[in-house]
């Protein structure tokens, strides 16, 4: 063996070692560089062979070319072995068991401000009323000169009102759309309103925030007892039984008479004197109503000559109070998961 056959054999050892440590594609680029390179160990034996005796040359070069094409070959190889155990790596740690079972989510459910408001609007929508809508950002005739409340009248007081820069505010209750609706279709009318409203005002019992909903019916020759009947039928369907009922004076601005309206506790009947819905009073207060005062009529472009009606406003969110024996409205309206999917509080 001459010196150069030696010298390959040397180098070949050496880069095959190297070649079984080689562990990533970085480590194979390295090694190309150090044999293949423009100053890699074959390379510049390459361009030593011009200093060997001629007759020695062909071998050498034979020789020197082999062991070129053997490292660029195992490079490719060991590249392609390389990046498939890559693979496979990556697949090892990132496995999807398709077999698994979903874990799956809970049913969402309506709200219960909101069960309770479709509730009651089915109940009204049975008896022949149409649900009206209107805005929340109001302006004053709307929601209050219209509705027999003018300036300095106290009941503004009463109703802290939130006011926008632009003059406009939020609805302190729903009653505009009964202006609104009056305007726009005239008598006879049958309209419930439900709605969000808004004051500043924010307790155990009150939110800054908190739904309204009522309702308007105008016609010739309505009566009070067209109104008692009316919503004697309602509380009867919301609490499931008929329930006795009583009717107190009261005052409102946009009704005369006006009266509030109070329904024997459906949990105790009164016979329960530590009864924690109705504080053992055998009565809850559920709303007001009256007959409609003939201003608003006129502002709504009724002629009170020929027409009167009866309307009536209640808390869908104490309704809802009620119906669940709940004792904080907050919960209504802090979003808790627990509680809105029906897991208590
Ligand atoms: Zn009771």
């Amino acid at each position: 063996m001459n010196a150069i056959q030696a010298k390959l054999e040397a180098i070949r050892n050496q880069y095959m070692e190297a070649l079984v440590k080689a562990d990533g594609s970085e480590s194979l680029q390295a090694l190309r560089v150090r044999y293949l390179g423009k100053k890699g160990e074959l390379t510049q034996l390459l361009r030593s062979l011009g200093g060997l005796p001629p007759e020695e040359r062909p071998m050498a070069g034979q020789a020197l070319n082999e062991l070129r094409q053997e490292v660029e070959a195992s490079l490719e190889r060991q590249a392609v072995l390389l990046a498939h155990a890559e693979d496979e790596a990556m697949e090892a740690s990132d496995r999807l068991d398709v077999t698994l079972p979903p874990r799956g989510r809970g049913w969402g459910a309506f709200h219960p401000v909101v069960q309770t408001m479709n509730e009651i609007i089915d109940i009204f929508v049975g008896m022949g009323f149409s649900v009206a809508y209107g805005p929340e950002i109001e302006d004053d005739f709307h929601n209050f000169e219209a509705l027999n409340i003018p300036p300095h009248h106290p009941a503004r007081d009463m109703q802290d009102t939130f006011y926008l820069n632009s003059g406009k505010l939020l609805r302190t209750h729903t009653s505009p759309v009964e202006v609104r609706s009056m305007l726009k279709w005239g008598a006879p009318l049958r309209i419930i309103i439900p709605g969000k409203v808004y004051r500043r005002d924010s307790d155990q019992t009150h939110s800054p925030m908190f739904h309204q909903l009522e309702g308007l019916l105008i016609d010739e020759d309505v009566s009070l007892a067209d109104l008692k009947g009316c919503l004697n039928t309602f509380v009867g369907a919301i609490f499931g039984r008929p329930l006795d009922s009583r009717f107190r004076a009261s005052h409102f601005p946009f009704t005369e008479p006006s009266l509030e309206m109070d329904v024997e506790c459906f949990a105790c009947s009164g016979r329960n004197p530590a009864c924690r819905i109705c504080k053992g009073t055998g009565w809850l207060e559920i709303l007001g109503c009256g007959m409609t005062h003939p201003n608003v009529l006129r502002y709504g472009g009724i002629d009170p000559d020929r027409y009167n009606g009866f309307a009536w406003g209640m808390g869908p969110d104490r309704v809802a109070m009620l119906k669940y024996g709940l004792t904080d409205l907050r919960v209504l309206f802090e979003g808790h998961g627990s509680f809105l999917t029906g897991g208590g509080y």
